[in-house]
């Protein structure tokens, strides 16, 4: 998945590619050029996540 540079969206497409290099163009926003922001992992969550423990630096106040 790649999206642009400058809007951000995943309507971008590749014109040319080759010797001469990659160029792509946004039919969102027009731009064009070689750059483009690439995005391969999707959305993942919860991950590394260890279990918090609150609670067990009570302070006995009473
Ligand atoms: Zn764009």
């Amino acid at each position: 998945m790649i999206c642009c540079p400058v809007c951000g969206s995943t309507g971008i497409y590749l014109v040319a590619g080759g010797y001469t290099g990659m160029l792509y163009r946004c039919k969102q926003c027009g731009y064009e050029g070689a750059f483009v922001i690439e995005e391969d992992q999707g959305p993942e969550e919860g991950a590394g996540d260890v279990t918090t423990e609150q609670g067990k630096d009570k302070v006995g106040s009473s």
